[in-house]
């Protein structure tokens, strides 16, 4: 195949290593929840693209709205002003919560992606509290840039030279977890982390509301709020990665934060914010944010106008098209599905998940936990050959993460449980 001997030739080594499956896959078109390749062939899109296509693939209404801004004014650099970033930022600070007294203040920095964003959150802690030191998770991932990396604790993600004053945490994995199920010694683990490898001044903690590319590890009820609790008290933010569960994915919540009930300080957003568009934001607390002016900072295509009036729309359309309940309902009818399967395959070793953000865990034995990453890669082949793009995940990629366009249908549902049953008993699962 041309593209993907040209991708071989000209992509550097750094790229080729992510190839998801063994042979090329090559798209062609879009549509909602499903992807086209090259021959026509039709597949339903399980992993969103990477879950940047929050409401479809090429949807009508995203495409108009950046069609329209592109055509009038393609980009306008953040020093002027524009009314679309100006809306959208306006729109973004009206989705967080208020608090008890209804006087939160949220502003909003927009970036070009996920990592940029958390770049920013990171110099926003260190600058609004004067601190240095940041805890982590040890299955986080929080992206590619040389920061993001720095408080990403799956080791297949962190390249040598990483910036420092990090430390790592266990996370609460209810499943896996060194503490086992349960919340309060992970909290504790904190504490004692504080105390053991940093200097006792924090300038915050990020978490990923749900974890993505750590297997999709939900936080344990209290945990969010508790981790919180215990960072401010060192002098801390809590800073509420929502780049993968946030604008509804989760089902109950626009982010997914709110299931404790706790209030970040500073929430970094991307992915599906565009649906596809390059687009991330930092929305912060004003006071959070206040510090930072006393020195430069901007990012020549941020608030592009072009990508945040697609990013408008996904905002309507989640509003107008009940996308979050649709995320709930349908990510609740498959999540049943998922339990049926793990009856009849003794491969699964757990599901789990919440919305539209869902996982299958293979493991070689139920009561050893041994994670079966040979399993969950003839799986993953299995399901391209029933037409179904998902991806490999956690850090023994043990893990099949399901994380669709949000207008997945309860036929999806069939078709994808189907599927997943044939490629379980194809790969002798
Ligand atoms: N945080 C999380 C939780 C992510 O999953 C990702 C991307 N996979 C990022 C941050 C970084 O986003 P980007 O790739 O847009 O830089």
């Amino acid at each position: 195949d041309a593209t993907a001997a040209r991708r071989d030739a000209y992509y550097a080594a750094s790229l080729t290593k992510f190839m998801p499956f063994r042979e090329p896959l090559v798209f062609k078109k879009g549509q909602m929840q499903y992807l086209w390749d090259a021959e026509g062939r039709k597949y339903t899109d399980l992993l969103g693209m990477n879950l940047c296509i929050s409401v479809g693939h090429s949807h009508p209404r995203v495409v108009a709205a950046a069609m329209e801004q592109a055509q009038e004014l393609t980009h306008c650099t953040t020093m002027f002003y524009h009314p679309v970033p100006a809306h959208f930022a306006e729109e973004l600070a009206a989705t967080m919560p208020k608090g008890p007294n209804g006087d939160i203040e949220w502003v909003v920095h927009f970036t070009n992606s996920g990592s940029e964003a958390i770049d920013l959150a990171m110099t926003m802690a260190r600058t609004a509290t004067g601190n240095l030191d940041l805890l982590a998770l040890r299955t986080a991932y929080h992206g590619p840039t040389a920061a993001a990396q720095s408080i990403t604790g799956i080791s297949g993600w962190r390249h040598p030279g990483m910036p420092g004053n990090v430390a790592f945490v266990p996370e609460p994995n209810q499943y896996r977890g060194i503490f086992g199920p349960g919340t309060q010694l992970y909290l504790d683990e904190i504490d004692r982390t504080i105390q053991s490898a940093t200097t006792g001044r924090l300038a915050g903690m990020f978490i990923e509301s749900v974890q993505g590319y750590g297997g999709i590890v939900e936080m344990p009820p209290g945990y969010l709020s508790g981790a919180a609790e215990r960072v401010r008290a060192a002098g801390g933010l809590y800073i509420a990665d929502e780049v993968q569960s946030g604008f509804g994915r989760t089902g109950d919540h626009m982010w997914a934060f709110e299931a404790d009930g706790v209030i970040p300080d500073i929430v970094v957003m991307a992915k599906g914010i565009g649906n596809g568009f390059p687009l991330g934001a930092v929305v912060a607390r004003k006071d959070v944010a206040a510090p930072m002016a006393d020195k430069f900072m901007f990012h020549t295509y941020g608030a592009n106008p072009t990508c945040c009036a697609a990013g408008r729309a996904v905002l309507q359309v989640i509003d107008e098209d009940k996308v979050q309940q649709n995320a709930k309902d349908v990510g609740g009818a498959l999540l049943e599905r998922l339990r049926d399967l793990k009856q009849r395959h003794p491969a699964i070793g757990d599901v789990r998940g919440r919305g539209l953000m869902l996982a299958i865990e293979m493991v070689k034995d139920r009561k050893t936990k041994e994670p079966d990453r040979d399993t969950t890669a003839a799986v993953f082949e299995a399901c391209r050959d029933a037409g179904l793009i998902m991806s490999k995940s956690g850090p023994h990629q043990s893990v099949l993460r399901m994380v669709p366009p949000m207008c997945l249908s309860m036929q999806d549902v069939d078709n994808v449980a189907d599927g997943l049953d044939a490629a379980f008993t194809a790969a002798n699962g």
